[in-house]
């Protein structure tokens, strides 16, 4: 298993995710209209969205990430009162990842972040296309075969089932371990930029 390189682009926040593994299939592309929404906000989408509007994930458990260096230049947003708690740096508007909730053992990594030279080595393929209805053009059906959206989130549940069974649901960089949000989430309305 493999650690991998985290980094924002101006170099100010460093982390690593640790015990990484193909063989977790967790990786997926997202193609929501919210996660796009958020590439917008961060005037990142180009950097961050592919062509047909999806967003490369890679999801893991809280206690696999680890930030040694520019915890202070994290900040949140949500794009409502309930929206998922979305995560970017500060200093440069690198988008870092998204989390449900602090009871949620899962944080969902954003590519833009993962600065490690052999990413695709040792993230593995993309395993899952999801959220396929807010595409803005035709996903090809060659990937739509190879990471097909069908019964991931079932898979998925039972990771985190796993995860949190085996301890991996704390620490939690992104919460205190009251559950509140290491950086106070500002609510963006509809359209709205940084
Ligand atoms: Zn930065
Ligand atoms: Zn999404």
């Amino acid at each position: 298993m493999d650690n991998l390189v985290l980094q924002c682009r101006c170099g100010q926040i460093k982390g690593r995710a640790i015990n990484i593994n193909p063989a977790d299939r967790t990786r997926v592309i997202c193609y929501c209209k919210d996660c796009q929404a958020f590439a917008h906000a961060l005037q990142a989408g180009a950097v961050v969205l592919d062509e047909q509007g999806g967003t490369d994930i890679y999801q893991l458990p809280p206690a696999r990430l680890q930030i040694h260096q520019g915890q202070d230049q994290i900040r949140c947003l949500r794009l409502s009162e309930k929206g998922l708690y979305r995560w970017y740096a500060g200093c440069c508007n690198t988008p870092i990842g998204n989390t449900l909730s602090p009871r949620v053992p899962m944080i969902g990594l954003i590519h833009c972040f993962i600065a490690d030279p052999e990413r695709e080595t040792k993230l593995g393929p993309v395993r899952a296309c999801v959220n396929l209805r807010g595409a803005t053009g035709q996903i090809p059906n060659s990937q739509l075969n190879a990471a097909p959206a069908r019964g991931y989130v079932g898979k998925l549940i039972l990771k985190m089932l796993g995860w949190k069974l085996g301890g991996k649901a704390r620490p939690n960089p992104l919460f205190t371990r009251k559950g509140d949000p290491i950086a106070s989430p500002r609510i963006l309305s509809p359209g709205e930029t940084l």
